[in-house]
């Protein structure tokens, strides 16, 4: 092709234009009919002189019987007289406009129906006269959809008044384009005439002016900055209470256009509601401390004269000179068994008011299972005979890792289920101890085959003095042994538990976490986070954990006297730095008391290593320090302790240190 188009190769025939009048008129008469809107054209007099085909599908007429007919055919007779003056009005002063601005205009078809239109008038003069072309467009599909999005907007506006809450919405340049009636009501105090339209900072300003907000313990100017940053940035919810007492909760959030949606709720119930279980929960913090207190006291006082009567009644018993009858000696044993009884009974109270009131001083070290296993089994061995028991202690697996554990608590919680395990097992039946690795956590296992715990009694079996139904009876027992396991297992980040089959057995467990010496890696339990802690009995507030790292026990013992003053605080002790920051990373503490001096890793490494990791960083430490050397004090700036006190304590200056860190809320818990 030589690179000619198709066009270019084949011969053009001459151009005519529009020369040809037949052509040219043919050409008009498509370009009037291809038109979108309907066409009519009206002489001086009102009669139609031309219409298009739109004009004739428009309005149902054929073109022959428009034609010389009065524009007014096309017209509801109700607005023919006027429009004839109006037409005559525009004949005077012809120029292209809209007819009938602001007006509903309509058009009536030649079979009657009336249908909503939109003309614009454009004068045609011509030699034989002024002529008006009207172009006509049917708007009825308009009207529809001005009519539904008005309909929406009016169910919107009804929802929006129906909330009981204020409701607004600021556009993206802050002005407010929507509000119900309660945001008029909360807001619109201090400002004269309509809100919207106005900026964000003018209502405020106007509402902080007009004293509306009661800045409780602030400044209207903090209220204002609080308001505003908030408004820049809402995360959460903003509280403020209005001049007559009421408590507002503000809720605001952005919306996708870049502006932003407000509700304001009236709270006032919510917040005296909230304040009444504040002071109920102190109350009933303040009986149940008072009962522990109680507890305490009246178990010591009435072990004095039990200490008398078990003594003397012993002396009875063994009376050499003047030995007893029979009968008597029979009478004196029952009085010395069930003397002993009591003196459990008021033991294990003292122990179960101490370990609720935090007064238990638990110092943490790694333990080994099987040797603390070993000693379990010697001290339950005679029971065991006595009560026809065997004890099965199945062998530890040899890489079994220690846990973290208070020795003496440890060992007293293995007795407490060993001794049930005896106490509730069968004659010539077996109590068998295991231990095995679960994760993070050892898990140790006492399981006998006695008589069970019916299904209805389980749920509250590690209750204080809850004892199984009738068939314990016979059986000697206080119900307060499981009360302490629990407690105890919680207080070293363990848990318990139990199953058990009525009339076949129970195996009862502890969890305990491992020990991992060196603890760089990042195999820290994390089982044990501080919430899993609390029991349904603590529903009156966190109670709060100090881990004391501390190598010297007097120092540990003062302590736990100090700690006696506060209310549902436990305290750890832990005799090295090394096991110290693995119970910290583990526990998250709510405070760690740091001795600087310690065997192995000191107190200030330890606490640069708990500054470290993202999980202790925040952390407060106090350091307890003896003579503050120079050298140490340069150290110590930049190690980040919350307060370092040096040896010997000051009691004041450490009891209000305490006091500044718990009487603070509690940090969200880490994720
Ligand atoms: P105590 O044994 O002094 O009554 P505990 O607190 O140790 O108190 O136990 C509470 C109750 O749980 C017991 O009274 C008993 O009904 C039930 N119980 C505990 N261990 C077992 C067990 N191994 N088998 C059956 N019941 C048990």
């Amino acid at each position: 092709m030589n690179g000619m188009t198709e066009d270019e190769g084949r011969e053009r025939p001459p151009f005519r234009g529009l020369s040809d009048r037949k052509h040219s008129d043919e050409v008009f008469r498509k370009l009037l009919d291809t038109a979108p809107d309907a066409v009519v054209v009206v002489d001086e007099l009102g009669r139609i002189v031309l219409v298009n085909l739109q004009a004739e599908r428009l309005f149902g007429y054929p073109r022959d019987e428009l034609i010389g007919s009065e524009v007014e055919v096309l017209i509801p007779q109700r607005f023919r007289p006027t429009h004839v003056g109006n037409r005559k009005g525009f004949v005077a002063s012809p120029k292209v406009r809209p007819m009938g601005s602001g007006l509903e205009l309509f058009g009536i078809k030649r079979d009657g129906a009336e249908f909503p239109i939109e003309i614009s008038l454009s004068p045609l003069p011509t030699e034989e006269g002024m002529l008006t072309s009207a172009s006509i467009r049917d708007i009825t599909d308009r009207k529809q959809n001005e009519l539904r999005v008005r309909r929406i907007q009016e169910h919107l506006l009804s929802a929006v008044e129906s909330i009981q809450g204020a409701f607004a919405i600021f556009d993206a340049k802050d002005r407010l384009v929507l509000c119900n009636s309660t945001c008029h009501r909360i807001l619109g105090r201090g400002i004269e005439g309509a809100l919207v339209g106005r900026s964000f900072d003018e209502l405020v300003d106007a509402n902080l002016e007009a004293g509306a907000f009661h800045p409780s313990g602030t400044s209207a100017t903090d209220l204002r900055l609080r308001w505003v940053a908030y408004h820049r940035e809402p995360t959460g919810v903003l509280d403020v209470r209005t001049r007559e007492g009421h408590d507002l909760r503000i809720v605001e959030r952005r919306t996708p256009e870049g502006g932003t949606v407000m509700t304001i709720w009236d709270v006032t119930e919510e917040v005296e509601h909230e304040q009444e279980l504040r002071r109920a929960r102190a109350l009933a913090e303040a009986a149940n401390s008072a009962k522990s207190e109680f507890l305490a006291s009246m178990s010591h006082e009435l072990r004095t004269p039990l200490n008398a009567i078990l003594g003397f009644a012993q002396l009875l018993h063994r009376d050499k000179k003047t030995p007893l009858s029979d009968r008597h000696r029979e009478r004196i044993e029952h009085v010395l068994k069930e003397g002993e009884h009591l003196l459990r009974l008021i033991d294990e109270i003292l122990d179960l008011s101490r370990v609720e009131s935090g007064r238990v001083l638990l110092s943490l070290e790694p333990v080994g299972v099987a040797q603390a296993l070993a000693e379990v089994r010697t001290t339950l061995e005679p029971m065991a005979t006595r009560a026809d028991v065997e004890i099965a202690v199945r062998p530890v697996p040899q890489d079994l890792p220690d846990v973290l554990a208070d020795y003496t608590r440890f060992k007293q919680i293995l007795m407490n289920y060993g001794s049930n395990a005896i106490k509730y097992g069968r004659r010539r039946g077996t109590a068998t101890f295991r231990a095995a690795l679960r994760g993070d956590v050892v898990r140790i296992c006492v399981a006998d085959d006695g008589i069970g715990i019916a299904e209805g009694q389980q749920e509250r079996i590690f209750q204080p003095f809850h004892r199984a139904g009738r068939d314990t009876g016979a059986i000697e027992g206080t119900g307060i042994g499981l009360a302490i396991t629990k407690r105890l297992a919680e207080l070293m980040g363990g848990r318990v538990g139990f199953q058990s089959r009525e009339g076949q057995g129970s195996e009862f467990w502890i969890e305990l976490p491992v020990h991992h010496p060196g603890v760089e890696g990042p195999g820290v339990s994390r089982a044990e986070a501080r919430s899993e802690d609390a029991s349904p009995a603590e529903a009156q507030g966190p109670r709060r954990l100090i881990v004391y790292i501390e190598d010297n026990p007097s120092s540990c013992a003062l302590m736990e006297d100090l700690l006696a003053d506060f209310e549902r605080v436990d305290l750890i002790t832990v005799p090295s730095a090394e096991v110290g920051i693995e119970l910290v990373r583990a526990r998250r503490p709510d405070l760690v008391i740091m001795d600087i001096h310690l065997p192995g890793m000191s107190g200030l490494e330890a606490t640069r290593r708990l500054r470290g990791w993202p999980e202790t960083s925040a952390i407060p430490i106090i350091a307890l320090s003896a003579a503050a050397m120079v050298s140490d004090a340069e150290r110590v700036e930049d190690a980040g302790f919350y307060r370092y006190l040096t040896k010997p304590v000051r009691v004041d200056e450490l009891a209000r240190a305490l006091e500044e860190v718990l009487m603070a809320p509690p940090p969200a818990p880490a994720e």
